[in-house]
């Protein structure tokens, strides 16, 4: 057992604090991980402060981890000690039932074991990324390619992977209208991802704010969704909508953009409920889908799409001591577009 940095939320309502959590002995399988830079997602903080339900404190949060591997178990073979590594929002699954055999660890029918906040093998919690070290299992650990500033990496551990696997799934590519709601983390992504992947983009955000950035990430259209009048132009046009939404929509609103046969996927997590009228789904044969993160072969094909393609995540790096103002900023959708914490503010 080794005591380490980090920062933890000691309540729902107090800000996080500087303190320390127990890292295990890495087993023969196991993984120790020097952390550099931490993502800062939306679900960390819908975590933190109890809107998905109760959460026990102390806790680390933090799933989008990148660094270096520091010590590897007896038995480990698809890492090596200095490797350049990552680590998103599991740390392990059953691995027996359908979904794990099929790749798609994600869905474990037993629940997978999530990177913080979550029972692990051994009976405790498990704490987050932003610490300065973490031990995980080698199977639940991604090569990072080296081509990727190593500052960036981190937010495709999630925002990356929760964008990429719907674009894939339903298909996002050439001769496809797809549509994000919301630019924060994953909705830049998701922009960069499905122009990558050849569709045509269009961004549904708030505001006009934020168009010339959108347009360099890859959109070819950025439409403001305070002004009624973009739900008129754009009804029934989309193959695919992307909705990031941290927050309660109107989600029939959106259901009404799409074209026949279109699908909008919510990977936004609102704690509040998203009524969908039947009418809205049967008038054009439409789909309402939900998608969560990926499984470890999809997240390391996305890690090696984006080197290949160039994509990086735009990122605002900060210290350990500004995650409480970064975390208001967020909630203000005032983020450009992805916090990451630089870890050496920790050590
Ligand atoms: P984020 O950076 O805060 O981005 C959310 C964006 O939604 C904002 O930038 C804003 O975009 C828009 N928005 C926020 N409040 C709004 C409101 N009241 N009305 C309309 N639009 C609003 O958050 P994120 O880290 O990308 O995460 C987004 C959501 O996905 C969160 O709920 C998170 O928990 C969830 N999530 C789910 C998965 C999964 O596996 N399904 C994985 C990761 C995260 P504009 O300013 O452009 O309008
Ligand atoms: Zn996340
Ligand atoms: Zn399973």
């Amino acid at each position: 057992m080794r005591t380490v940095n980090a920062i933890a939320a000691t309540s729902a309502t107090a800000p996080l604090v500087r303190t320390t959590v127990e890292r295990r002995d890495p087993g023969p399988r196991d993984v120790l991980i020097e952390i550099r830079y931490a993502g800062i997602c939306h679900s960390d903080i819908h975590t933190v402060r109890g809107e998905w339900g109760e959460v026990a404190y102390p806790l680390t949060v933090g799933h989008e981890i990148v660094g270096h591997v520091v010590e590897v178990g007896a038995e480990v073979t698809k890492h090596k000690i200095g490797d350049r590594v990552g680590v998103g929002c599991m740390v392990n699954s059953c691995r027996e039932c359908e979904n794990c055999r099929a790749g798609l660890e994600q869905y474990c029918t037993g629940g997978n074991v999530g990177t913080y906040a979550s029972v692990d093998r051994d009976g405790t919690i498990t704490q987050g990324g932003y610490s300065t070290h973490v031990v995980v299992d080698e199977d639940f650990v991604l090569r990072v390619p080296e081509n990727i500033p190593i500052e960036a990496v981190a937010p495709l551990l999630c925002a990356g992977i929760t964008t990429y696997s719907p674009l894939a799934h339903w298909n996002a590519g050439p001769g496809k209208k797809v549509a994000v709601i919301g630019m924060g983390g994953l909705g830049h992504m998701a922009v960069k991802i499905a122009a990558a992947m050849g569709a045509e983009v269009t961004v549904l955000s708030q505001t006009l704010s934020k168009k010339d950035d959108g347009l360099a990430f890859g959109a070819e259209n950025y439409y403001a969704t305070s002004d009624p009048a973009t739900f008129e132009a754009l009804a029934n046009t989309f193959d695919l909508i992307i909705n990031t939404v941290s927050a309660q929509t109107d989600i029939n609103a959106y259901l009404r953009l799409l074209r026949l046969d279109g699908t909008l996927v919510s990977v936004g997590a609102p704690p509040e409920p998203l009524p969908v009228r039947a009418f809205v789904l049967f008038g054009a044969r439409r789909s309402f889908a939900g998608s969560s993160i990926g499984g470890i072969a999809e997240t390391q094909e996305m890690l090696d799409f984006c080197a290949e393609k160039g994509i990086a995540p735009e990122i605002e790096l900060i210290d350990a001591d500004a995650v409480n103002e970064a975390y208001e900023r967020v909630v203000a959708s005032d983020v450009r577009y992805r916090f990451v914490i630089d870890i050496d503010s920790l050590r």
